[in-house]
């Protein structure tokens, strides 16, 4: 089918006013507040000519499923979150709901986490509308709630009350990336895979007393005792099929060693020392998350008084599990530690653990992404991904999906936004990102 050249210039003025627009909805989570950002988004394809559908697990937390009607199994969904993170105003350069643009860049919450995909992702479905090559067709549309809060009422909730509405074969959804330009390279990152997230609570039973007076079953050292253990606790190095190929190919590239050396960090019996070796602090910290399992206690609650001992306190550790180890056996493994170094009077309890889950790289997705991103930016290449943390991608992968998370920006500073002050986006990535999606959708609709 003939279609017409596009014009990538007005494309890209038209996702900036989008971005800016959605932005300046706040959907902080909590409360989320995602059904006026789904109005706003039914509003743009409502104009364009697409039906969509609002869907509200709770008052006020709606998700939007568009495309996809006529019965047949959808090829690909394209997913992002409506929810954000919140934002400490007066840490930021310029007010964090404003969608300002400065310098190239469009600021605001969301910006990368993750409306800014979200745009790139209508922008693309529009195009092909626009085109004439009917994208409902074989692809549906979806934003939904709830991510940032662990997705009780988002997709998980979709899935389990509308299954036939989030039935696809591929998903296109958030990376949790980052890019990096490495040697001659720019890399992009699809995440293929992501660990499993164990949220533990480790409560502490001890006998109560006056604080005038020592004694030692005091649940307080005991927490303080265990904390010190897991927090120090360094797991054995374990390398995850998608993050050997990334070692593999960042081998060549990279200039903190020799390749060799490199390689030699998936070793079991790689040293400290060698990670040293990278100066760069964000991707040494980053490679070492992707290698082991990690345990890193975040909360303590004891005493509300000084001069009591309590008789009961708590902690919670965030534990992030490779592919190969089970939320049990890290539990077990917390419980032997804690027995080990003499703590007493504690449970730990495991209220939502998930394992580590995982795409296949072998499909034609895939392949389509890394040819047409090699198309549009001939430095440019696609490495397999495995975050460190989660996102919806996993639910759907538990139902046999394909899903990956797609971040079309190669440049490592985007990561240390997400979620932290002052998140923008530059223009330049998202008009990037809509070309990749858009030829690559395209190559699904013919
Ligand atoms: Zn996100």
């Amino acid at each position: 089918m003939q279609v017409s050249p596009l014009d990538w210039e007005r494309t890209a003025a038209e996702a900036a006013e989008l971005l800016s627009a959605y932005i300046q909805i706040n959907t902080v989570n909590p409360p989320g507040n995602e059904t006026e950002g789904a109005r706003f988004l039914q509003d743009i394809l409502k104009r364009n000519g697409i039906g969509s559908e609002i869907i509200e697990s709770k008052p006020g937390r709606g998700s939007l499923v568009s495309g996809c009607t006529a019965g047949a199994v959808p090829e690909i969904m394209l997913l992002h979150h409506i929810d954000v993170v919140q934002a400490e105003a007066g840490r930021w350069q310029v007010e964090p709901f404003s969608g300002c643009v400065r310098n190239g860049e469009l600021w605001g919450r969301g910006a990368l986490d993750c409306k800014g995909l979200g745009i790139i992702e209508l922008m693309a479905f529009l195009l092909l509308k626009r085109q004439g090559l009917d994208p409902e067709r074989r692809i549906v549309y979806a934003a939904t709630a709830d991510e940032e809060a662990g997705g009780a009422w988002g997709v998980p909730w979709l899935l389990q009350h509308h299954p036939e509405k989030f039935q696809t074969r591929y998903v296109i959804n958030e990376g949790v990336g980052w890019g990096l330009r490495t040697g001659s390279r720019n890399v992009y990152l699809c995440q293929v895979a992501e660990k499993g997230s164990c949220w533990l609570k480790i409560t502490f039973e001890g006998r109560p007393g006056h604080g005038s007076i020592p004694h030692d079953e005091n649940c307080v050292l005991h927490m303080a005792r265990a904390m010190q253990v897991l927090g120090n606790h360094r797991f054995g190095l374990q390398c995850a099929a998608p993050v050997r190929l990334l070692m593999e190919a960042l081998a060549r590239e990279q200039e903190y060693m020799r390749p060799e050396q490199f390689l030699g960090l998936m070793d079991p019996a790689c040293s400290c020392a060698t990670f040293d070796l990278i100066a760069d602090a964000p991707m040494r910290e980053m490679l070492g998350a992707l290698l082991t399992n990690t345990m890193v206690p975040t909360v303590a609650q004891a005493g509300k008084k000084t001069n009591v001992i309590p008789s009961e306190c708590f902690c919670e550790v965030d534990a992030r599990i490779l592919p190969g180890t089970t939320p049990e056996e890290l539990t077990s493994l917390i419980e032997r530690l804690l027995t080990d170094a003499g703590c007493r009077g504690f449970t730990v309890e495991l209220p939502g653990g998930s394992r580590a889950s995982e795409s296949s790289m072998d499909t034609e997705l895939y392949r389509v992404l890394g040819d047409t991103i090699e198309q549009h930016d001939p430095r440019g290449m696609l490495l397999p991904y495995l975050s460190p943390g989660a996102t919806d991608s996993r639910f759907f992968r538990e139902r046999g999906v394909v899903a990956y998370g797609m971040q079309f920006d190669a440049s490592i500073e985007s990561n240390r936004l997400i979620h932290g002050h002052d998140e923008r986006i530059s223009l330049r990535h998202l008009l990037f990102g809509i070309q990749v999606l858009y030829d690559t959708l395209r190559r699904f609709l013919v």
